[in-house]
């Protein structure tokens, strides 16, 4: 793909975000786009960075460790971590990480908190949340949220900062928001009982406009933006 492309794609879907920030009664620039550049080469990232995206997802710790160090001369990316997390791959994400939005158990927040270089700022945590509780999919049950919740907000070293969401695939937009509606339900109840979290990552390619009405302040696009995963 052509960096024009990136770049037009980009827009799209920042002109899309825009519209959905309106039309919702959402403020101007309340939800940020996380480029999702898993499985893309560092070169893809540039391209984007080129014209003026500077937050990037990554799913896999070895090869977001490696393009993070590809990319040192870059230091105007804002790094997201979002994908399941091994405990023996916790230092390589603590090492680059701005932001982790998949973190599901305390254990994990620990060593993310143990691991962080002491010169880096305090990591963003967002707690992933199993929202459809499919068996097979990462993420802490609704039920178990406050106790992991109050956990990791005791954690010096990480900024407790919200929840992030994978629903069941849906094609109708109508059922797409059902999920995320409760996510944002999960936050309110969350700060209603003393905690102050702002941020909610959900939508991705298919489904971010649903996020956005449903309160998202930050969508992880990837396919729209960069292509077909292999
Ligand atoms: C891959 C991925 C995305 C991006 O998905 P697309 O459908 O390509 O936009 C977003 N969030 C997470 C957690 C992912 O793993």
């Amino acid at each position: 793909m052509t960096s024009d492309t990136v770049c037009r794609r980009l827009d799209r879907i920042i002109e899309d975000s825009r519209r959905c920030e309106r039309d919702n009664g959402r403020a101007r620039n309340s939800v940020a786009l996380v480029a999702v550049s898993k499985k893309k080469p560092a070169a893809m990232i540039r391209e984007a960075l080129a014209c003026g995206q500077r937050r990037f997802g990554e799913n896999y710790a070895q090869e977001f460790h490696d393009k993070a160090v590809e990319l040192a001369d870059a230091p105007e990316i804002e790094w997201h971590f979002i994908g399941p997390i091994q405990s023996n791959k916790t230092k390589l994400i603590a090492a680059h990480a701005h932001w982790v939005h998949s973190v599901d158990r305390v254990k994990i927040a620990r060593r993310l908190a143990a691991q962080r270089p002491a010169e880096l700022t305090a990591l963003n945590i967002c707690l992933q949340v199993n929202i459809d509780n499919e068996p097979e999919k990462s993420g802490v049950a609704l039920e178990a949220l406050p106790e992991l919740a109050r956990a990791v907000r005791e954690i010096d070293g990480l900024r407790l900062r919200g929840l992030m969401c994978i629903p069941r695939p849906r094609s109708d937009p109508r059922q797409q928001r059902e999920p995320f509606a409760r996510l944002r339900a999960a936050m309110t109840a969350l700060n209603d009982d003393g905690f102050a979290l702002d941020t909610l990552s959900m939508g991705m390619s298919g489904d971010y406009a649903a996020a956005i009405a449903e309160g998202a302040t930050m969508i992880r696009v990837g396919t729209a933006i960069f292509g077909r995963r292999d």
